[in-house]
């Protein structure tokens, strides 16, 4: 029989719950675990969707990829923060790789894949491919898929399919628990499809479903979160979700014969969320940034809003916080000379270090320097990656608060933040008895280029589990 490697993605699923609070309710899963190698996965810096799964189908860094965040600078200018596409990664992915060994592969909601390009294989794009929610997407003429006549396969196999959940960010808990089931069995049934219909060497898919799904209802799961809610009607929503995860895994293994190595996959973990540093206010309170106005109301932040000439540094939202200097030369308007440029860095690093929150309490906030953590930074990084209060507590970019602190998201409803370790488990069926081992996300592409014994490229930062 062929060798055959197949990787189910969850996407931020978390080891807490995998491997303990939910794993009654899983046992597809327990099962691979106790037969295989299984834990933490320690993801990129930062532990973000955009750019952690490229990250693992490359074993590159984020600095290495040029890809930092969701949004990166195209340049110096003040405001040209842009997502980036398939067009960024100038690396080669795993099914590439395989591709020139005659591999061929599914790729099925992968982040960062689209536009599709060609390749010995079927590919479905993922979340960030511009789609109409208000046009049926089995009929959208897009690059969301290569072949592109394997749309028509999807419109006959699982006519609901979604790419992703149009507006996860609501207080329509209801619904939005109906949306994430229903996308979460069309994706799963279109991948049995592929499983079953086509001629794969390497399957890959990633569900988003989970990843959604924290966010919206942490609080009704986690005793620690800030905003609990007992007694809820949401109390089960996570626990039932994992439940469907495993069911579908069931299905998925029973498609699958012995020599197929099995790997389940987590880009990132998820933790709550205790609240917001608002890293703008926080800049100006501590005389870094100045605005031309004071805001009257909670104002999302832009660079026509800025005293550049009074600037150092400004900042921008997200998980994880992101400062930029504003220095001569390199910014249209900088002010921090070049000789003060790593004075002004480590200050700030300092400082930031310092947070406390409302009652005094350092909150552990850590800082990081590209240039420190990745092997080169291509494009162009931000001056300093932050987590704030160890990422429990996330950045907020808007102005106005009159305090560094927020307890509401500036983008929405949102209930947890994502946490460095992620979740692996790998079954190849050779009787490892449930080893328990923390590996990095570099590990996984390595890891399966050994599984077809192809040479793995001295680029690569992983090594095989
Ligand atoms: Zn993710």
């Amino acid at each position: 029989m062929k060798k055959r490697v197949m990787v189910i993605g969850w996407d931020c699923a978390a080891p807490e719950l995998v491997f303990d609070a939910f794993k009654d309710d899983m046992p597809n899963t327990q099962r691979l675990m106790q037969e295989g190698v299984y834990g933490q996965l320690e993801s990129t810096i930062p532990p973000i969707t955009v750019p952690a799964w490229m990250c693992m189908m490359t074993s590159r860094d984020p600095g290495e990829l040029g890809i930092y965040g969701f949004r990166n600078r195209q340049d110096y200018t003040y405001d040209t923060l842009t997502i980036p596409n398939s067009d960024a990664i100038k690396v080669p992915t795993l099914w590439e790789l395989l591709g020139q060994e005659q591999k061929r592969s599914v790729v099925l909601g992968v982040p960062l894949t689209y536009p599709a390009k060609q390749f010995p294989g079927w590919m479905v794009t993922s979340f960030l491919t511009p789609v109409d929610p208000n046009y049926p997407l089995t009929e959208t003429n897009l690059q969301w898929t290569f072949p592109p006549r394997l749309k028509r396969e999807i419109a006959q196999i699982a006519r609901d399919y979604m790419i992703d959940i149009p507006h996860f960010r609501t207080d329509k808990r209801a619904e939005l628990e109906m949306q994430l089931l229903k996308m979460t069995r069309a994706r799963f049934k279109f991948a049995r499809y592929l499983l079953e219909k086509k001629s794969w060497d390497f399957f890959m898919m990633v569900e988003m479903g989970s990843d959604r799904l924290h966010h919206a209802f942490w609080r009704y799961w986690d005793k620690t979160h800030p905003k609990y809610e007992p007694n809820s009607p949401f109390t089960n929503t996570m626990r039932n979700y994992y439940r469907t995860l495993d069911e579908k895994l069931g299905k998925m293994l029973s498609c699958v014969d012995e020599e197929t190595t099995v790997i389940i996959v987590s880009d990132h973990g998820a933790k709550r969320m205790d609240g917001g540093i608002c890293v703008n206010e926080w800049l100006r309170k501590h005389g870094y940034l100045t605005l031309k106005t004071e805001p009257k109301d909670i104002t999302r932040f832009t660079p026509d809003m800025v005293d550049w000439d009074q600037t150092m540094a400004w900042g921008e939202g997200g998980y994880y916080g992101r400062i930029f200097l504003n220095v001569v030369g390199r910014e249209p308007n900088g002010i921090v000379k070049a000789e003060d440029y790593e004075i002004v860095r480590d200050e700030l690093k300092t400082q930031l270090e310092g947070i406390t929150d409302e009652s005094g309490q350092n909150i552990n906030t850590r800082v990081f320097k590209p240039q420190e953590i990745y092997r080169e930074c291509n494009n162009i990084p931000p001056d300093l990656i932050v987590y704030f209060g160890d990422l429990y507590w996330r950045s907020v970019g808007s102005v106005g608060y009159n305090s560094i602190y927020t307890y509401e998201n500036d983008t929405g409803p949102d209930d947890c933040n994502h946490a460095e370790m992620g979740m692996f488990i790998i079954n190849g069926n050779r009787h490892l008895h449930g080893l328990h081992r923390t590996k990095s996300i570099y590990d996984i592409a390595p890891t399966v280029l050994k599984e077809f014994g192809i040479d793995i490229p001295d680029a690569m930062q992983g090594v095989p589990i």
